[in-house]
C-alpha cells in the first residue's frame, strides 16, 4: 500500500467506454489513494499524450474504435520501454492476451464484471515487476560503472599492479606496469613467467617472497628487471596475499625506483668521494684499507699505503693562485690513477695529499719500487697548467700492514709519519714507517742504480765449475755462473743480483752477455787446445719466453764460432710450467738447432713425469737442498734416491748438485748417480783459473 507521502501514479488509461474508465479510476483508488489519470479516447490524444510522456502505468483497452490495445502497446512500450502497459481484454480473446505479452505486456484483465476487481493486485505486480527490473539494471549499471572506474583509477595509477598467479604467471597487470615493463600488449606478458623480468641475482629472493605471500603473508622487496626493450630498472614491490576462484595468488604493487636509487648511489658517491678529483675520500679511503687488509691477510701478502704530499704546493697557490692549484690537483690525481692498476686505490684524503693503496703487494722491495716509480712519473713529467709548466714532485711515506700497523688508524698514522720525514728530508723521497724497511730499500735502490750501469762499466764476469763423471774420474762439462764485482760492495751474489735483474728486465741484457761471454770463452779453451766441454748457461724465465730467444742463441754460436754441441741451456721447473706449449715450441726450436737442455734445481717444483717425458730434456740437476742434508734427513735422502731412480728409468742423465762431503759421494754413487757437481770437486772458478784444472787433466781427487 502506498503511502500518502509517495506522489501519485501517473496513469495513462486509454479507453473509448466512460463507464469503463470510471470503474477502472474506481478499482484502482482503492489501492492506490493518489491517482493522477490521463483518459484518453482519441488517437489525436493518445499521440498527445506519447509526447508528454511521464506516466507510471497504462492501462488499455484492446478494443477501441480508433485503433486497438496492441498498437497501443507498441507504441507505448517504444516510447517508454519501462513503463508497465495492463491491458483490457474481451472474454474469449486470450489468444490475443498471450500475442500482446509477446510484446511486451506486462498483465492482462478480462473486461467483465466478475475480473475488474483484479485489476488493482495486477497493476500493483506489474508495477512491482517493473520497479524490482529497474532495480536490477540500476544495480547493474552501477556495477559496470564502478568496475569501469575501478579500471580507470587502476590504470591512472602511476605504479604498477599485477596479479601473479600460483604457478608465478602473470595473471593481469595495469597500463602503468605495462609501461614500466616496456610492453606494448598485455598479450606480451599475460600468461608468462613473471620472474623472466627479473635479473638473475634476485631472482631467488623473488621467488621466496611470492612463496611467502603465496602462503599468506605480506612481503616487500627491492629488485632489478630488464624491460622487453633491455631498459635495467629498480623496483620495489608489495605483495599481499589474494585469494582467486582457482586459489591462492598474489597481488603486487610495484614501483620505479631507480631515480631514488640513482639518487642514493650520487649521495654516497658524494660521501665518499673528493668533489675536485673525484677521487675516494679519506671515509671511502679507510673503508677500502680494510678490504685490502682483509684481501692481504687472505692470500698472505702485504697491503700497502703510500702516503703523497705535493712539495711546495703551498708556493704554487700563493704565487699562481688556487685556481692553478686546483687544477694541478685535479691533474695529479689523473697522473696518479694512470700509475696504477685496476683494483689499487688512489684517494685524495685532504688539502694537497693523495694516498695510494695496494692489496697485493710481495715485499717491502716491492713497496719501495711502487713509491719510485711516482717518484720518478714526477720527476720526469711536469704538469702543465694554464701555460706554466710545473714540476710536481712529492714526498711519500709508506706503511705496510702487518708489519706497521694491523688497523686503519695506525696505518694512516704509521703512512703520515713516514711521509713527514720524506719532507724533512727535503721531499721528493719515500720513506718507510720502519727504519729497518728504510735501510733495505735504499740498499736495494742504490743497486738496481747500479747494476743498470754494471754492463757498460764491464763490471760482470764468469765463473765456471766442473761438473765430474764418477766413472772416469773426469771433467765432463761446466756450469757458467755469473759473478758481480761490485765498485763498493766487491763480490755479489747472484742469489741478490739475479732477482733484481729480473724485476727490472736488466737480466736480457744481462744474459744475453752471459750467453755470448760463456760460448766466446769454450771456443777459445777449444782453440788453445784444451778438451772440449760442454758449457752449462743458465737461462732466467724472461729470457726464455722471449720470442727470439732460438735466434739469439743461434746468431751468438755463429759470431762466436762454437758448435751447439757444446752448449747446454739451464731451465728450471717452474719456466716449464709457465705455458707448455710455448714451450715446447721454443725447446723444440733450440733443440734443432742442436742444444741440450738440463732441468736446473729440480725437486723443488712441481714437474711431474709426464710433462718430462713430453720434453727434450738431457738433464736432471738435483737440487743442492736435498744433497745437503744426505745422509742425515732421511726424507732427502729419500728424494733423492728416488729422483735418481726415477731419472735412470726414463733414460734422463742425473747430476748432484752440491756433493760436499765424501759421504754424499758415497750415497749418491751407491744409488748409481755417477755425475756430480760441487764444491768436494771445485767451487766455481774464475776462467784462468779453470783453464789450469783442465791443462792440468788430471783427474780430479775422489772421482774414481
Ligand atoms: P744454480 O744454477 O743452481 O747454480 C748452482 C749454485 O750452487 C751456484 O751458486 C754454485 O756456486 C753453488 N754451488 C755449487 N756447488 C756447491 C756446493 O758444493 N756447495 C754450495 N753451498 N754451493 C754450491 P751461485 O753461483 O751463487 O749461483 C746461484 C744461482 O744464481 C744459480 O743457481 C742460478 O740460479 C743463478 N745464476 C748464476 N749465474 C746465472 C746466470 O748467468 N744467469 C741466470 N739467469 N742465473 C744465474
Ligand atoms: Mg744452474
Ligand atoms: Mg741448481
Amino acid at each position: 500500500m502506498a503511502d500518502a507521502a509517495s506522489p501519485p501514479l501517473n496513469i495513462l488509461l486509454v479507453d473509448d467506454n466512460p463507464d469503463d474508465r470510471a470503474l477502472v479510476i474506481r478499482e484502482l483508488e482503492r489501492e492506490f489513494p493518489a491517482l493522477h489519470v490521463a483518459e484518453i479516447t482519441t488517437q489525436e490524444g493518445f499521440d498527445r499524450a506519447l509526447g508528454n510522456g511521464g506516466f507510471d502505468l497504462v492501462i488499455t483497452d484492446y478494443q477501441l474504435c480508433w485503433n486497438n490495445g496492441l498498437a497501443i502497446l507498441r507504441a507505448a512500450k517504444s516510447k517508454w520501454p519501462a513503463c508497465p502497459v495492463v491491458m483490457f481484454t474481451g472474454t474469449g480473446s486470450e489468444e490475443i492476451a498471450v500475442e500482446a505479452m509477446k510484446s511486451g505486456l506486462d498483465d492482462y484483465v478480462l473486461k467483465s464484471p466478475g475480473h475488474y476487481g483484479w485489476l488493482p493486485t495486477r497493476v500493483r505486480s506489474a508495477l512491482e515487476r517493473v520497479l524490482r527490473k529497474q532495480k536490477l539494471l540500476d544495480t547493474e549499471n552501477a556495477l559496470r560503472k564502478s568496475e569501469s572506474l575501478l579500471h580507470a583509477i587502476i590504470d591512472a595509477e602511476p605504479d604498477c599492479i599485477k596479479i601473479i598467479g600460483r604457478d608465478g604467471t602473470l595473471r593481469y597487470m595495469n597500463a602503468s606496469g605495462l609501461a614500466l615493463i616496456e610492453a606494448d600488449s598485455p598479450h606480451q606478458l599475460l600468461g608468462k613467467e613473471v620472474i623472466e623480468l627479473v635479473r638473475p641475482e634476485y631472482r631467488q629472493a623473488f621467488e621466496e617472497l611470492n612463496q611467502r605471500v603465496l602462503q599468506g603473508e605480506n612481503g616487500t622487496l627491492e629488485f632489478e628487471v630488464t624491460g622487453l626493450k633491455g631498459r635495467r630498472a629498480w623496483m620495489e614491490t608489495h605483495a599481499v596475499h589474494l585469494e582467486m576462484e582457482d586459489g591462492p595468488a598474489l597481488l603486487a604493487v610495484t614501483r620505479d625506483i631507480s631515480e631514488r636509487k640513482r639518487h642514493e648511489a650520487e649521495l654516497v658517491y658524494l660521501a665518499n668521494h673528493d668533489a675536485l678529483t673525484g677521487l675516494p675520500n679519506r671515509t671511502l679511503l679507510a673503508d677500502r684499507m680494510q678490504q685490502a687488509m682483509i684481501e692481504a691477510k687472505r692470500h698472505d701478502r702485504l697491503a700497502v699505503l703510500i702516503f703523497l704530499d705535493l712539495d711546495r704546493f703551498k708556493q704554487i697557490t700563493e704565487s699562481l693562485g688556487h685556481a692553478v692549484g686546483d687544477m694541478v690537483l685535479k691533474m695529479v690525481a689523473e697522473q696518479l690513477t694512470g700509475l696504477v692498476r685496476e683494483g689499487d686505490t688512489v684517494a685524495h684524503p685532504g688539502s694537497d695529499e693523495f694516498a695510494l693503496l695496494f692489496s697485493d703487494v710481495a715485499n717491502s722491495e716491492d713497496a719501495a719500487r711502487l713509491a719510485q716509480k711516482v717518484l720518478e712519473h714526477f720527476e720526469h713529467f711536469p704538469v702543465t697548467v694554464d701555460g706554466h709548466r710545473l714540476f710536481v714532485t712529492v714526498s711519500a711515506g709508506i706503511a705496510i700492514y702487518p708489519t706497521d700497523s694491523a688497523s686503519v688508524d695506525g696505518l694512516l698514522k704509521a703512512a703520515a709519519t713516514a711521509m713527514d720525514r720524506s719532507q724533512d728530508l727535503g721531499g721528493n723521497t719515500f720513506q718507510f714507517y720502519s727504519g729497518e724497511m728504510n735501510a733495505r730499500a735504499l740498499k736495494n735502490l742504490a743497486m738496481s742504480g747500479a747494476l743498470r750501469d754494471a754492463l757498460e762499466r764491464d763490471e760482470f764476469e764468469l765463473h765456471y765449475q766442473p761438473q765430474v763423471d764418477l766413472v772416469s774420474g773426469r771433467i765432463f762439462g761446466m756450469e757458467a755462473l755469473l759473478r758481480w764485482r761490485h765498485p763498493q760492495h766487491g763480490m755479489v751474489s747472484p742469489m741478490t743480483f739475479i732477482p733484481l735483474a729480473e724485476e727490472t728486465g736488466l737480466i736480457v741484457p744481462i744474459g744475453a752477455w752471459v750467453l755470448r761471454e760463456a760460448c766466446r770463452q769454450n771456443k777459445a779453451w777449444q782453440d788453445a787446445g784444451l778438451p772440449p766441454l760442454r758449457v752449462a748457461v743458465n737461462l732466467s724465465a724472461r729470457q726464455f719466453v722471449r720470442r727470439d730467444i732460438a735466434e739469439t742463441v743461434a746468431l751468438t754460436l755463429a759470431e762466436t764460432g762454437l758448435e751447439a754441441r757444446f752448449l747446454e741451456l739451464e731451465i728450471t721447473e717452474s719456466m716449464l710450467m709457465q705455458d707448455i706449449d710455448v714451450t715446447l715450441g721454443t725447446m723444440g726450436k733450440l733443440k734443432e738447432i742442436g742444444i741440450a737442455f738440463s732441468l736446473d734445481d729440480f725437486g723443488t717444483g712441481y714437474s711431474s713425469l709426464s710433462y718430462l717425458k713430453r720434453m727434450p730434456i738431457e738433464t736432471l740437476k738435483i737440487d743442492r737442498s736435498f744433497v745437503c742434508d744426505i745422509p742425515g734427513d732421511k726424507d732427502d735422502t729419500a728424494i733423492a734416491a728416488a729422483i735418481v731412480a726415477m731419472a735412470l728409468t726414463l733414460n734422463i742423465r742425473v747430476i748432484a748438485e752440491g756433493v760436499e762431503t765424501a759421504e754424499q759421494l758415497a750415497f749418491l754413487h751407491s744409488q748409481k748417480c755417477t755425475s756430480m757437481q760441487g764444491y768436494y770437486f771445485s767451487k766455481p772458478l774464475p776462467a784462468a783459473d779453470f783453464a789450469l784444472l783442465l791443462q792440468q787433466g788430471k783427474t780430479l781427487e775422489g772421482a774414481t
